[in-house]
């Protein structure tokens, strides 16, 4: 599942990251995949990324195995990570001269041998290459929303964007989820975008929305999700509603059958059953 959107700061990784803890603390198998040269996602899964650690740009540009660069996030069982150090900076650019430029993210996955129930790609704030790669690697894109009023313009850049790489790359490439995040129920504002979301996107739209909360933001500063830092928070419940309802419709990455590994169903079900 490629977490997407060009707007910057939108809530990306933090849905990416806390969506993660909430499927692996209910026993699926989960890998984040910080694709965004900052390595917010990393931080937040208390992932060591400076500048020597293996990451996701030795297996972008030196063709190094996905394996060797996967680690376990400490405090939750089942969820791993491919961090991201400084050096993706550079990948966008060194990736333009070599070959299959646009499908390297996708056979580093096709070769990771670990059974998994779900992959989850944290993308960076632009459309570019390493956002390509993403999408060609992945069967459903999440998009977050924030409930602002910027919120919807650029979005049809997005979906174009999701339109071409489904007819040239990926031809299972679907918009499977939209998210809305931050969503502050005080403001009237907030609920007209979350209407004109629902109006144009329909049943994509997650019932379950975020809320602005301050324990989320906290989180990352002690490299933890959330749902470890406060788990009975309502920013921690929103994310675990959400991934449960994703859980239940069914949303997967269907490894089973397109990377040839099982557990997708299995995760789900987990999933589903563990959360009710
Ligand atoms: P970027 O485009 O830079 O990668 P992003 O889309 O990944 O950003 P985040 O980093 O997840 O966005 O969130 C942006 C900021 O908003 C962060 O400081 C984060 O802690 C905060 N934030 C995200 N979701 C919430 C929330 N529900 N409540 C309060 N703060 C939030
Ligand atoms: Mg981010």
């Amino acid at each position: 599942m490629v977490v997407a959107n060009q707007k910057g700061g939108v809530g990306k990784t933090t849905t990416t990251v806390n969506l993660a803890a909430s499927l692996a603390l209910h026993g699926s198998r989960v890998l984040v995949i910080d694709l965004d040269p900052q390595g917010n996602a990393s931080t937040a899964l208390g992932i060591d990324h400076h500048a020597e650690v293996p990451s996701i740009y030795d297996v972008l540009v030196e063709s190094k195995p996905l394996s060797e660069v996967v680690q376990p996030v400490p405090d939750v069982e089942g969820l791993f990570c491919a961090p991201a150090t400084i050096d993706l900076a550079g990948a966008e650019i060194e990736l333009v001269s070599l070959v299959a430029r646009e499908s390297r993210l996708q056979r580093a996955i096709q070769a990771y041998e670990q059974p998994l129930d779900y992959v989850l790609i944290d993308c960076p704030p632009s459309l570019g290459l390493l956002t390509v790669n993403a999408l060609v690697a992945g069967n459903e894109v999440l998009i977050p929303i924030q409930c602002e009023y910027y919120a919807l313009e650029g979005l049809g850049q997005l979906l174009r964007n999701v339109d071409l790489v489904r007819g040239h790359l990926n031809p299972t490439l679907h918009v499977s989820t939209i998210l809305l995040t931050m969503y502050d129920g005080r403001t009237r504002l907030a609920s007209q975008v979350a209407e004109e979301v629902r109006n144009h996107f329909g049943d994509e739209v997650l019932r379950t929305s975020i809320p602005r909360s301050v324990r989320i933001s906290e989180a990352p500063s002690y490299g933890q999700t959330v749902l470890t830092y406060d788990p009975g928070s309502s920013g921690a419940l929103s994310y675990l509603e959400a991934a449960r309802e994703m859980a239940l419709r069914g949303v997967s990455v269907q490894l089973d059958g397109r990377h040839g590994h099982v557990g997708a169903q299995n995760g789900r079900q987990n999933m589903a059953e563990g959360i009710q």
